[in-house]
């Protein structure tokens, strides 16, 4: 069965199946991936519960065991797994291995937290009491991923999840479920008991609202859009499930006139457009003072002209297509309303035809452009980025704040003053200084603010705060 779901440790056909087709060649079918059923989602949560008090009590050198040989067979499978992601999702071999780099590296990570979990001790207020403070884990623990970090996402769940001794159910997103499926085939390899980590491939709206909505599910984490992440909220909380969002961003870069040039540039180059700008902390808001504006947009649009825009795979291409059809759709829709709006379309925008069909688009520049036009409020998810220009860092950050969103917000300046006035005063969970807003590290904790993010951060020893609960003891010693 090479591409069923797992469930109780046993793969399972689904009665359909649903083509994983490459978005640089729409003719290249990767494979047909089976579509799990509710009778699945039933299943699997029945073999989480199953599994978990076993798990939950489990050692955790058998936890960090597990964990640290499923980081090994990612990093020694590096390259296999590279291709299959660039080649179901669109970004380039060498953003894709950086990711499946990323994601062994997590499990490496969590490996160690397994045998670092900590407590802590008091002394009661009462005399011969003793205060135990723990932390347990959560129980059953859904977790639906989307499709623009493949392996990346579902590692910084399922890792942590495991870590801390949960059961686990993966959803990952329709459009990538192969280098979901190839994780699990470590993870079994690796000798995950039964029911300690599931895989459901198949739509969200019947899957995924399955799980969040099942009384099973001791916690829900998911990545994703706004409006989903909504509808998931709703689903868990009804039933008292623990929920962390990660959703969408607007992010800002702030390029004050006394950055280096060329810091600014890369900068805005790799955040605005490098793996096709679809990524959550992308920035897509240009925030330029007026004195270097002119020479900080010719510079870009030059960099701009130098990229490959071509299949993922290619040898050469620094800027893979858009991820399916809908997606493109969804992008040119927004270029064309930045133009209704009065925008200038300074550089690409348009769909570009290569050797072999796919949705390649070239990276979209617009200046003139007002952070109340509807291609500075809303997340458009592609390779699509607007200027603002602006009177000084005043009038900077007062534009970089006036969105809905929060998570990722960068400044490049040598001014040390502004850099830090910025740190303090962005309304964001993350802040970049002379750096892209998107790119991250894995220890250290991820996540928004305002209508980025819900529940407590993502990554590094942060995680804890999700997947474990805390336990007070007090004991008297008779
Ligand atoms: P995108 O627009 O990027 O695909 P979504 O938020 O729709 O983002 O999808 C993120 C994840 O949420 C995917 O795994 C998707 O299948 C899942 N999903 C979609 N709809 C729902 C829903 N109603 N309940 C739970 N999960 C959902």
């Amino acid at each position: 069965m090479p591409h069923a779901n797992l469930i109780g440790g046993e793969w399972v056909a689904g009665a359909d199946a649903a083509a994983n087709v490459n978005p640089s060649n729409v003719a290249d079918v990767i494979g047909d991936y089976d579509q799990a059923s509710l009778a699945d989602v039933d299943a699997a949560l029945a073999a989480a519960t199953v599994a978990a008090p076993k798990w939950s009590r489990s050692s955790p050198q058998v936890r960090s065991e597990l964990l640290d040989a499923v980081g090994s067979e990612i990093l020694a499978r590096r390259d296999e797994l590279a291709d299959l992601l660039a080649r179901e999702e669109g970004k380039t071999l060498n953003d894709a291995r950086g990711e499946v780099m990323r994601a062994g590296q997590i499990f490496k990570f969590f490996a160690g937290e397994a045998v670092r979990i900590q407590g802590e001790r008091l002394d009661s207020t009462r005399p011969d009491v003793g205060v135990e403070i723990t932390r347990e884990p959560v129980g059953v623990v859904a977790l639906i991923t989307p499709w623009n970090f493949p392996i990346a996402i579902p590692a910084w769940k399922i890792a942590p999840a495991l870590a801390y001794g949960n059961c686990v159910v993966l959803k990952p997103a329709e459009l990538v479920p192969a280098s979901a499926r190839m994780l699990a085939d470590i993870m079994q390899g690796a000798g995950c008991p039964a029911g300690v980590f599931g895989l459901l491939m198949g739509p969200g709206a019947s899957l995924g609202h399955a799980l969040a909505s099942d009384a099973r599910v001791d916690a829900v984490s998911f990545t994703g859009s706004v409006a989903t992440g909504r509808k998931v909220l709703a689903a868990a909380s009804a039933h008292g499930a623990k929920v962390q969002l990660e959703m969408g961003g607007k992010n800002p870069l702030v390029v004050l006139a006394d950055a280096d040039l060329d810091v600014a540039v890369r900068a805005a180059l790799d955040g605005a457009y490098f793996q096709t700008g679809q990524r959550c902390t992308a920035s897509s808001r240009l925030i330029v003072e007026d004195a270097v504006h002119d020479r900080f947009v010719a510079a870009l649009k030059q960099r701009l002209e130098a990229q490959v825009i071509d299949d993922a795979r290619g040898p050469d291409t620094t800027i893979g297509p858009v991820v399916s059809e809908m997606q493109l759709a969804q992008d040119m829709r927004y270029i064309e309303l930045g133009r209704q709006e009065g925008a200038t379309l300074a550089f690409g925008g348009e769909r570009l035809r290569r050797a072999t069909v796919g949705y390649y688009l070239s990276p979209a520049l617009f200046t003139d452009t007002a952070n109340d036009m509807a291609i500075n409020r809303d997340e458009i998810f592609g390779p699509v980025a607007s200027v603002i220009r602006v009177r000084d860092y005043d009038e900077a950050l007062a534009v970089a704040n006036d969105t809905k969103f929060g998570l990722s917000a960068g400044i490049c300046t040598r001014s040390l003053k502004y850099a830090t006035h910025f740190r303090r005063n962005a309304q964001a969970g993350m802040v970049m200084v002379n750096l892209p807003t998107a790119g991250v590290d894995y220890h250290a904790p991820f996540g928004g603010r305002k209508a980025s993010s819900y529940g407590s951060r993502e990554q590094g020893r942060y995680a804890a705060e999700f997947y474990t609960t805390v336990k007070t003891a007090y004991t008297l010693a008779v």
